[in-house]
């Protein structure tokens, strides 16, 4: 039994918007990014990683209190000696701790925080102060 002239038609149209698709495919720019291989290419406006700047840090713990994702601590061992850590795996990214610093220490960038399988690993001491005189060192 043939083929009736109209159903070849239709398979040949199809066939044709098949290839045209391809090619446009082959020598067109790629629709996905090259990430992990290359850059990602992250927006302006995306909650990322936070850094600290150490010289407006007074450690006053206020981004410590408010971080509802126990990411930030700091650990005072007198009254100008003091860290302030960073655990970036359990941060939520919500930006609360550039909020609450009053002193403007805190940016909230658009850097992505990679995936381990040791979330630890990726604490960072954000903040090291240290004693500048014997009396700063007793608290
Ligand atoms: S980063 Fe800001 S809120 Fe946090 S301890 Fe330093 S000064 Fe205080
Ligand atoms: S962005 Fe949010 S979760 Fe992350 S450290 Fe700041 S307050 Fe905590």
């Amino acid at each position: 039994m043939t083929r009736p002239a109209s159903a070849l038609r239709e398979s040949f149209a199809a066939l044709t918007v098949l290839l045209t698709q391809m090619v446009r495919a082959l020598v067109s720019r790629p629709e996905t990014v090259d990430f992990p291989f290359g850059p990602p290419e992250i927006s302006h406006g995306y909650r990322g990683r936070i850094t600290v700047d150490p010289e407006k840090c007074r450690g006053c713990s206020l981004c410590v209190r408010d971080c509802p994702a126990l990411a930030l601590e700091l650990q005072r061992e007198g009254k100008n000696v003091f860290k302030l850590i960073y655990y970036p795996a359990r941060c939520a990214f919500c930006g609360q701790c550039e909020a609450s610093c009053t002193f403007g220490a805190i940016t909230q960038t658009n850097e992505i925080v990679h995936g381990t399988s040791d979330p630890e690993a990726l604490q960072e001491v954000l903040v090291d102060r240290r004693s500048a005189s014997p009396e700063d060192a007793e608290g």
